[in-house]
């Protein structure tokens, strides 16, 4: 048990690291979801990589293949999976290496199995997946210890210039690092992109959230994420749901003093809005088949954090960012779009040279 010491890789700027779960996916295709004690039989069991921390990796990394053979940013990722776990070292790993993400910060335990996902795709309902997780070493080890993991980070060769964060790690870990890295630029910490997905039931504090660079959410987790929100009347937390993406973001920007605010859209797209006034909707791709809309929000998260962290490495601050969301909107919009006419999770992210 325990990280690695073996020398991380020479990486080069600039650099995205990855904190969050790694699980491998069960994938059930069906023509429909079975109603409660009914017995169907299933089109397909696929058995993938996946996680939305390995997703997002691999997301961040195929994106930065501009051509086959070289990377103009390096990604590493922090997670944790069962010791010697036969998924991990024959799906997993080389799923994420292959897609140009560093492994070496990724805990092996032997207290916990790798997590994993049982996921239902209904064909009749355009690829609409349901989904099942059991968390297991994503919520131990390293992955509820925010000083041991921001060790990890800090130990890297080159410091993040983004740090992504989702929701399937324990909620204490997530704001903890929430309030470290949130905590300050320009002590080197990097900025966050966060996609609270799953939204905590019990939510996130206003605290933890304030300043966050960059969050993203589907339409459902925004209108979920506008509750931790202080501010609300009880009248407005009742209305949220009928709220538009337009009138959801002013309160994350005002409240919450969020830089970047994006909400995807499935097939409609995407809406953005900083804090400096620059929003829009990028409309959805027409795409000629749905086939398994697994990892589309992970790809658009993979996507959007390497075109933020190729920005950032030129020395530009965030806030100048403004000139360029609507292109980096667009080309993870076009990644997301591609997604879900593959099936499975990793295995249906495109690489950047491949998206033309
Ligand atoms: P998932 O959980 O399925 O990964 P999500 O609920 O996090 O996705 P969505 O808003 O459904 O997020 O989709 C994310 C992005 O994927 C969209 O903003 C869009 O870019 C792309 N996308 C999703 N569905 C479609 C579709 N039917 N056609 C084209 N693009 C799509």
């Amino acid at each position: 048990m325990g990280i690695k010491t073996s020398p991380t890789p020479p990486l080069s700027n600039p650099h995205i690291c990855i904190i969050g779960s790694l699980n491998i996916d069960f994938v059930t295709s069906t023509p429909r979801c079975p109603g409660p004690g009914e017995t169907l039989t299933a089109t397909a069991l696929n058995v993938t990589a996946g996680g939305k921390g390995g997703n997002q990796a691999v997301a961040a990394g195929r994106a930065s293949f501009l051509t086959p053979t070289s990377q103009d940013v390096s990604v590493s990722m922090i997670g944790a999976v069962g010791a010697e776990d036969p998924y991990y070292s024959t799906l997993l790993k080389p799923c994420l290496e292959k897609s140009g993400v560093s492994t070496e910060n990724i805990e092996e335990s032997t207290d916990f199995q790798t997590g994993s996902a049982s996921i239902i795709v209904e064909e009749a309902a355009g690829g609409e997946n349901r989904i099942l997780v059991v968390p297991g070493a994503n919520h131990g080890g390293i992955m509820s210890d925010v000083a041991q993991i921001v060790g990890a980070v800090k130990a890297q060769e080159v410091s993040p210039s983004v740090i992504v964060l989702q929701g399937e790690i324990p909620r204490k870990t997530t704001l903890g690092l929430l309030e470290y890295f949130n905590g300050g630029v320009a002590d080197d910490r990097g900025c966050v992109v966060f996609n609270p997905a799953p939204v905590f039931p019990e939510g996130i504090s206003l605290e933890a959230l304030r300043n966050t660079a960059v969050l993203i959410m589907n339409e459902t987790e925004a209108v979920q994420m506008s509750r931790c929100i202080a501010g609300l009347s009880n009248a407005d937390a009742a209305k949220l749901e009928s709220l538009q993406p337009e009138e959801l973001a002013p309160r994350f920007h005002d409240v919450a003093g969020v830089q970047v605010v994006l909400i995807t859209l499935g097939a409609k797209g995407v809406y953005f809005s900083t804090k400096s006034g620059r929003r829009g909707v990028v409309n959805g791709v027409r795409v000629p088949k749905v086939v398994d809309t697994t990892a589309a929000g992970d790809t658009f998260v993979g996507y959007f954090s390497t075109a933020l962290a190729r920005f950032l490495a030129t020395g530009a601050i965030l806030e100048a960012f403004d000139n360029e969301i609507q292109g980096a909107v667009e080309k993870a919009n076009a990644a997301a779009a591609k997604c879900v006419q593959r099936r499975g999770a990793m295995q249906s992210i495109p690489f950047s040279y491949d998206m033309e």
